[in-house]
């Protein structure tokens, strides 16, 4: 493969074409390997950015492509409806806390948050709080690349040039309260306030449950959404549960609120949701959210995708086939058995575990290059973000992968 031709003329993920960096190219996948044109194989220690749960090439996932796509790859979802649709929809109202039971299908998870931004303003709308325009996030999160997601993503970390022409929305220090301490009730304080404040401007709360991932790796305690739970009920502020990276099991539970027993009023679920294979995403909501609106103003082109449809009830299907649950308890006690040894480096700040997520949260972010070097030379497939070298591994991967994941981890801290 000659990749002089993408280096000229395609766009890789938050990269610049005028100085694009390298990228290898990848022939097939399969279970948890990558596998590069040149056949070297790679562990994937990131499962495809946290999407490809089950592993590659699942024979059932691949069946379900091949099947719909012969029968009807897409239909545009404006006045018509088919059976991919409605199955995922049963499946999912078996699978997803009670009440959540509204379902609306995104492209994208990036899509899924603005598709709940507009229910929790459309809602508040409808109700004539016309003044309720703004949003109240966390710092450390992330929700998405479009403009309305970013304006409620960590407002320093990825987005300081757009300032001028995001909204502007409310944010309050990341939950200081780690997941596996005893709870301090001065951890939420800052949200306390802020409603108290401003509730008469903010229409909704957005935030990562338990688990803040890409801008911050961090494990937060479950108390923090029970508390805030209590408190958009007392202003009918709609909170919204951005569960795309945290959803079907990553952290040990199927959803992350079900560590802190809290049922949203607007979840976001993707990318397990279609294991790897193709690009869905829901924003879901319950009755109450869902009466007052009279149209919700979105309707994507590929909404309702048959095929994305198929597949995600291939991957649903296939999460029911095996203990899901005890290979992340498998995977966790690995990870927390091996990545303790890593505090001791002079470059590691703190080392976290939960579920299937590993990270040693390093001082000075990893050289590009050496990365790359590292990646190729120890056959495991990482990609630090920012100051984090963490691991998401697909479920199915093997106890001995994990030890190489883990020693690759403890190297890349040491370059
Ligand atoms: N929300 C969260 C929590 C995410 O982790 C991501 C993707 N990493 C998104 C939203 C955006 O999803 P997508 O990349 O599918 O637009």
């Amino acid at each position: 493969m000659d990749a002089s031709l993408d280096r000229q003329h395609l766009w890789h993920p938050y990269t610049s074409l005028s100085h694009p960096r390298p990228v290898d190219p990848v022939a097939t996948t399969r279970e948890n390997r990558i596998f590069l044109e040149d056949g070297t194989p790679l562990i994937d220690g990131i499962s495809s950015w946290w999407c490809a749960a089950h592993g590659y090439c699942r024979p059932e996932i691949v069946q379900a492509i091949q099947a719909q796509a012969a029968r009807m790859p897409h239909v545009m979802f404006g006045g018509l409806t088919h059976e991919p649709a409605m199955e995922l929809a049963r499946r999912l109202l078996t699978l997803l806390p009670p009440g959540l039971d509204r379902i609306f299908y995104a492209d994208s998870g990036s899509i899924a948050v603005e598709v709940a931004l507009k229910m929790a303003f459309q809602y508040q709308h409808a109700l004539g709080r016309t003044g309720r325009t703004r949003v109240a996030a966390l710092r450390g999160g992330y929700h998405g690349d479009t403009i309305g997601a970013m304006s409620v993503s960590d407002p320093e970390e990825m987005h300081s040039i757009f300032r001028g022409i995001l909204p502007q929305q409310y944010f309050v220090p990341s939950p200081q309260c780690p997941f596996h301490e005893p709870w301090r009730e001065e951890s939420f304080r800052p949200m306390e306030q802020l409603l108290e404040e401003h509730q008469g401007e903010i229409a909704a709360v957005i935030l990562e449950p338990i688990f803040q991932g890409a801008n911050a790796m961090w494990f937060y305690h479950p108390e923090y959404l029970r508390r805030l739970r209590k408190l958009c009920d007392h202003y009918d502020i709609v909170l919204i549960f951005d569960e795309i990276a945290t959803g079907f099991g990553r952290t040990g539970e199927r959803f992350a609120c079900h560590h802190a027993g809290v049922v949203p009023d607007v979840m976001c679920i993707g990318k397990a949701l279609t294991a790897g294979a193709i690009t869905m995403a829901c924003a879901i909501t319950c009755q109450r959210i869902a009466d007052p609106i009279p149209v919700l103003l979105h309707g994507p082109t590929y909404m309702g995708n048959p095929m994305a449809c198929a597949v995600a009830c291939a991957s649903l299907d296939l999460f029911q086939s095996y203990d899901w649950k005890a290979h992340v308890k498998r995977i966790e006690a690995k990870l927390q058995e091996l990545l303790p040894q890593y505090r001791s480096l002079p470059n590691v700040q703190d080392v976290r575990v939960l579920g299937a997520v590993g990270v040693l949260d390093v001082k000075k972010i990893p050289d590009e290059e050496a990365v790359r070097k590292l990646v190729l030379e120890t056959g495991v497939w990482l990609r630090p973000e920012s100051h984090f070298i963490y691991t998401m591994p697909p479920f199915i991967t093997p106890d001995e992968d994990v030890v190489r994941i883990a020693e690759a981890m403890g190297r890349m801290a040491e370059l």
